[in-house]
């Protein structure tokens, strides 16, 4: 079961009046790649970049082996 009800509050104001920002430009894509959504704070127009939750990618990665015996 997965609780996101976690509430996004912005790092230079505190205000939790936050929404999600376009992404555009190669350092949206770069957080973008690394599972960060940008955001924008409307009280004080901050922008920053919020790491979203991994799916179910929890598990050790020693997983990824491939079995060889066939
Ligand atoms: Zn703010």
């Amino acid at each position: 079961m997965t609780t996101e009800t976690k509430v996004i509050r912005c790092p230079s104001c505190g205000a939790r009046d936050v929404r999600h920002s376009m992404s555009r430009g190669l350092l949206d894509a770069f957080n973008g790649a690394f599972g960060r959504s940008p955001m924008r704070c409307r009280q004080c127009q901050k922008r920053f970049y919020r790491r979203l939750p991994r799916q179910e990618q929890d598990d050790d990665e020693t997983d990824l082996k491939e079995s060889d015996d066939d």
